[in-house]
C-alpha cells in the first residue's frame, strides 16, 4: 500500500490557500495501481453480501463503479443538488464558509440490503456523517456496513464526527 503513496500527489494551497490537496489522478493514470487499489478494497469485502456500493460525488464514483462491479453489486449515487432526475431525499450539512447539501434516489436503496459508503478521502468527516445521516434518515431498514476510504487525514480527527460508523481506511496519513 506504500507504492499507492508514493503515487498520489500533493498539491499545496488548493483548492484554498492551506490546504494541501491530495491528487489521485495520478494514481487514476496507472493501470496497475489503480488495479491493486480496488483488489485490495475487493480482498476486504468479498463474501460480505454487500448488495449496493454507495458512491459519494464525484471521486467516490470512480472507486464505487469497478469495486461494485468486482463484487457483483450494484453503484448508488449520492449527488450534489439538482443533479439526480427521479424524486429525491435531500440533507443539509455545514461547510467551513456555509452549507452544502447530498441526495439520493428515494427509491435507491431496499430494505434489507447491505451497503457498503465510499469516498476518496475522509478529512473533517462532514461529507460521510451527511451521507450516513441521509441513508439512516430514509432507509432505516438498510444494512450500513461500513464506509471505505482510499485515504484518511487522520490529523483531522473526521473519525470523531461520526459517532462509531465504521470506518476503513487503506491509507492513514
Ligand atoms: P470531509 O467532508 O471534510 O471529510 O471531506 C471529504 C471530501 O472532501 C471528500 O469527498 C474529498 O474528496 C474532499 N477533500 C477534503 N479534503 C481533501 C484533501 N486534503 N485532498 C483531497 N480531497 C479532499
Amino acid at each position: 500500500m506504500e507504492a499507492l503513496k508514493s503515487i498520489i500527489r500533493d498539491i499545496p494551497d488548493f483548492p484554498k490557500k492551506g490546504i494541501l490537496f491530495k491528487d489521485i489522478t495520478p494514481l487514476l493514470a496507472d493501470g496497475a495501481a489503480f488495479q491493486n487499489m480496488i483488489e485490495a478494497f475487493k480482498a476486504r469485502y468479498q463474501g460480505k453480501g454487500i448488495d449496493q456500493v454507495v458512491g459519494i460525488e464525484a471521486r467516490g464514483f470512480v472507486f464505487a463503479a469497478p469495486l461494485a462491479y468486482a463484487l457483483g453489486a450494484g453503484v448508488t449515487l449520492v449527488r450534489k443538488p439538482d443533479k439526480l432526475p427521479h424524486k429525491t431525499y435531500k440533507q443539509t450539512y455545514a461547510l467551513e464558509y456555509g452549507t452544502d447539501a447530498l441526495e439520493i434516489h428515494q427509491d435507491a436503496l431496499k430494505p434489507g440490503q447491505k451497503i457498503l459508503v465510499i469516498d476518496d478521502v475522509l478529512a473533517t468527516g462532514g461529507t460521510l456523517a451527511a451521507t450516513a445521516l441521509l441513508i439512516r434518515t430514509y432507509f432505516p431498514e438498510v444494512e450500513f456496513h461500513e464506509a471505505a476510504f482510499l485515504m484518511e487525514l487522520g490529523f483531522l480527527n473526521g473519525r470523531e464526527k461520526l459517532g462509531g460508523l465504521p470506518v476503513f481506511s487503506l491509507l492513514q496519513y
